[in-house]
């Protein structure tokens, strides 16, 4: 079982991912009634430790996955083909990065936050304006919903708004997306406004 947690940079799902196996050991020690069960014909998660998180940006840098460096942005460009086996590799449950939508999955969370709370994250993480404000578009145009709903189909994404939501609520959504309590869902957020 592999679940990707992607979105736009800013919409937290490092931080969300961070929390998770603690979230789910308390989650799932408080309900007896989550077990292995089968949603769609695939099996859920029944156990989660740190090894099972996958930081996917921690390891572009540490195991340089790149193939080049973009100056002007202060980024880099992933080398998906390295980065897809190296994840096979280590097999992990959870894959977090705004990229994770493009390697294979079987379910796909995409975090969500209303952009002009998503520009205030990102300077607050300490990023440059112009890149917040291009982000917080990005966000409000579905970029990646409809990246991820293209390559995984409706059946396969589900969106979590963060907005208003603590980075714990947010990892216990997800834990509900790893034990099969959660039904798929696209397109339940509207930020078009943003842009009006
Ligand atoms: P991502 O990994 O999606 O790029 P981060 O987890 O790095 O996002 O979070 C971006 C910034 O927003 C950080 O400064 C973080 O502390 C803050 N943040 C993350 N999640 C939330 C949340 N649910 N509510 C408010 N602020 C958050
Ligand atoms: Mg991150």
């Amino acid at each position: 079982m592999r679940v990707a947690v992607t979105g736009t940079p800013g919409t937290g799902k490092t931080t969300a991912t961070a929390a998770l196996v603690d979230r789910f050991d308390a989650n799932v020690e408080a309900d007896t009634s989550t077990s292995a069960v089968t949603v769609d014909g695939k099996e859920t998660v029944d156990e989660l430790t740190a090894d099972d998180i996958c930081h996917l940006n921690d390891l572009i840098e540490s195991e340089s996955l790149y193939t080049d460096v973009d100056e002007d942005r202060d980024s880099v460009i992933a080398d998906m083909d390295a980065l897809e086996s190296v994840v096979d590799d280590r097999a992990p449950v959870v894959v977090d990065s705004h990229l994770a939508h493009h390697l294979p999955a079987d379910r796909v969370v995409v975090l969500r936050c209303e952009p002009n709370e998503l520009a205030r994250r990102l300077r607050e993480r300490g990023e440059a304006a112009e890149k917040a404000h291009e982000n917080a578009e990005s966000e409000a145009l579905d970029v990646i919903l409809a990246e991820a709903v293209e390559s995984h189909g409706l059946e396969s994404v589900y969106e979590i708004d963060t907005t208003e939501r603590t980075p714990d609520d947010v990892a216990d959504r997800i834990v509900d997306v790893l034990t099969g309590e959660r039904e798929p869902s696209a397109g339940t957020v509207d930020f078009v406004g943003y842009l009006q």
